[in-house]
């Protein structure tokens, strides 16, 4: 598991100004949330650090390596999305085995991690089903089978369960949870859920409009917010 450090990271599209230097410091095996409005740069921000979107200015270092210009398949994350793009012509085992295949790993090595990640996320029975026959849940957990297989340093999940109903969703917080206890993972996860934050972070990043407001526990954020902006956001009284 690797550290993740942020160093004056900026963004725009064309004259539009997304992210405005943001410094942050992630250690390895910290949950972090980012969290903060509709269109504050939360996505954009993962995006970078996946290397899905280009880095305007600024440092990216994953494990104390500059990835501003790394290949993302070559960052050592996996990122879950909102929407789980599985294979629908695949089965739950070849959806979650198909990074690997396609990376040229080997068979044996694929079916370990594959059962090892089916055996974490309790998907034993639905290995043979198409993504169709599964329930949103079910498919959620296969594309965390996904990022898990491929034994990343860091997991990036962008707003994860918010296509899930209310009390699917409080199970897989749960489970989320316990993944990060399990593997001793870094995740570093996207939402606009307070609850969700509150109940998963070791470290909340609060943005707004692309600037960070405040990072820290959630207990610290509520108890002490260095504004109304994050009192509000957070739910604390003051
Ligand atoms: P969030 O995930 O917090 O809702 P985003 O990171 O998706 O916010 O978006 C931040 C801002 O950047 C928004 O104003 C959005 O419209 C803009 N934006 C995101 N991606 C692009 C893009 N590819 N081109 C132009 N503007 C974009
Ligand atoms: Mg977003």
């Amino acid at each position: 598991m690797a550290d993740v450090t942020l160093k004056d990271i900026r963004k725009t599209f064309g004259v539009l100004d997304v992210i405005k230097g943001v410094d942050l410091d992630i250690k390895s095996g910290e949950f972090v949330v980012f969290v903060g409005p509709s269109g504050c740069g939360k996505s954009t921000l993962l995006r970078m650090i996946a290397g899905l979107e280009d880095i305007t200015s600024g440092t990216l270092e994953i494990g104390g390596q500059v990835m501003n210009d790394v290949d993302p398949s070559k960052r050592g994350i996996a990122m879950v999305f909102q929407s789980y793009a599985l294979y629908p012509h695949m089965t739950v085992r070849e959806n979650m085995g198909f990074a690997l295949r396609f990376a040229g790993q080997d068979k044996a090595e694929i079916a370990r991690r594959v059962d090892a990640a089916a055996k974490i996320l309790e998907l034993g029975p639905l290995m043979d089903r198409k993504p169709k026959a599964l329930s949103g849940g079910q498919r959620q957990r296969v594309a965390i089978g996904r990022a898990i297989v491929r034994e990343p340093d860091v997991f990036l999940f962008d707003e994860p369960l918010s296509n899930l109903d209310a009390e699917l969703r409080v199970h897989m917080r749960v489970e989320i949870a316990r993944l990060h206890k399990e593997l001793n993972a870094t995740i570093v996860y996207v939402t606009h859920d307070q609850v969700e934050a509150m109940t998963l972070a070791d470290k909340i990043v609060v943005l707004r409009a692309g600037i960070v407001e405040q990072v820290g526990a959630p207990l610290d954020l509520y108890d002490d917010p260095a504004n109304l902006f994050v009192a509000g956001f957070i739910g604390s009284p003051r």
